[in-house]
């Protein structure tokens, strides 16, 4: 390999900039070229592709968003699209990608891999943290930081209001979100699609006596068809219950933004870095994770399975410190 591509694709998230310079910096150490592609897999279609040098990646490792660009691209998806991104990467003299995003990019990344024979490996950037085989995704630890100062504020009116507010925050198929958001924020409960099908949620919540020891509360909802969202749970709440003060506060696209916190910043340098070793060590179609603190290779086809379980134990904290 003597030149590497980077993209970032899928919703975009803090760090992924951090992670750009990382993979950057370490690939120029080690001897490679690097280029930057522009739009996610788009700009490996329409060929929109730069060189970077070590100086394109400075002063970027604080801002949120991805300097790369990001976007979604349908092309990429059928065996036409996928055959000229492959002739634009020969046509540019790269042999290698790294790609930054979340489960949908690292399915496009195999897929690619597999068809082409090209080494790909993946960083986990998304704020939902629901790929397999990494303890925490670039972005996530920033979004639950949001979350919480969002939450925060919430509170202080609720509380003076005496009001329930349903919050509801990202995560999709996954409520790492909103259960350490719950967690962190002192809120009563976590509504989480891991849950949808095993209990009544809400009615555990009511049933559990929320307004005994309190004139406010506030419920976390994470935003996914499984829940059905905060609307959803405040329209049952005022037609079941008509006594309760009900709002709804959905945070939406605030909680992609921001400066990366520390965690985010080191988690994305870490992984960048590893990611160029992975490279020269003859690695590929491998997502790159942390696990107890040690870098790990983990298969794409394993990050991707979609089924990283929520700790039972997290679960219980929120229930035992709700009361
Ligand atoms: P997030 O979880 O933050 O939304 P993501 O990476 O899962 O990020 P997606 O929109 O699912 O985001 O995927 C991003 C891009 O990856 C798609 O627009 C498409 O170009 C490519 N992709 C996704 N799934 C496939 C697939 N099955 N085959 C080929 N390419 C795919």
């Amino acid at each position: 390999v003597k030149c590497i591509g980077i993209l970032t694709s899928g919703g975009d998230a803090p760090g992924m900039n951090a992670a750009i310079r990382a993979v950057t910096r370490a690939a120029i150490y080690n001897g490679l070229q690097v280029k930057g592609i522009y739009r996610g897999y788009r700009g490996l279609v329409t060929g929109e592709i730069k060189e970077f040098k070590s100086q394109n990646v400075s002063n970027i490792i604080q801002l949120g968003g991805t300097i790369l660009k990001t976007a979604r691209c349908q092309e990429f998806t059928t065996p036409e699209g996928r055959q000229i991104a492959y002739d634009n990467m020969k046509k540019e003299g790269i042999d290698a990608l790294v790609i930054i995003g979340g489960d949908g990019s690292l399915t496009g990344a195999r897929i690619f891999a597999q068809e082409f024979d090209v080494p790909c490996i993946g960083l986990p950037g998304t704020i939902d943290n629901d790929l397999y085989g990494t303890d925490t995704t670039i972005g996530y630890d920033t979004a639950l930081n949001t979350i919480l100062d969002a939450v925060d504020k919430i509170r202080d009116t609720a509380t003076s209001h005496e009001r329930l507010f349903f919050v509801e925050v990202m995560g999709r198929d996954a409520g790492f979100l909103a259960l350490n958001g719950a967690i962190a924020s002192g809120a009563e409960a976590a509504i989480i699609p891991e849950f949808s099908t095993e209990v009544d949620q809400l009615e555990e919540f009511i049933k559990n006596g929320f307004r005994k020891s309190k004139n406010s509360s506030i419920v976390i909802v994470a935003e996914s068809e499984l829940t059905g969202g905060a609307m959803h749970f405040a329209e049952r709440v005022k037609n079941e219950y008509p006594q309760y003060d009900v709002r709804v506060t959905i945070l939406g696209h605030l909680q992609r933004g921001g400066s990366p916190t520390a965690h985010d910043r080191i988690l994305a340098s870490r992984l960048g870095a590893a990611a160029i070793d992975a490279i020269m060590e003859g690695q590929r179609n491998v997502m790159i994770g942390i696990e107890h603190d040690e870098v790990v290779y983990v298969p794409f086809t394993k990050a991707i399975k979609n089924d990283k379980p929520i700790k039972k134990d997290l679960v219980n904290v929120l229930r035992e410190l709700s009361i």
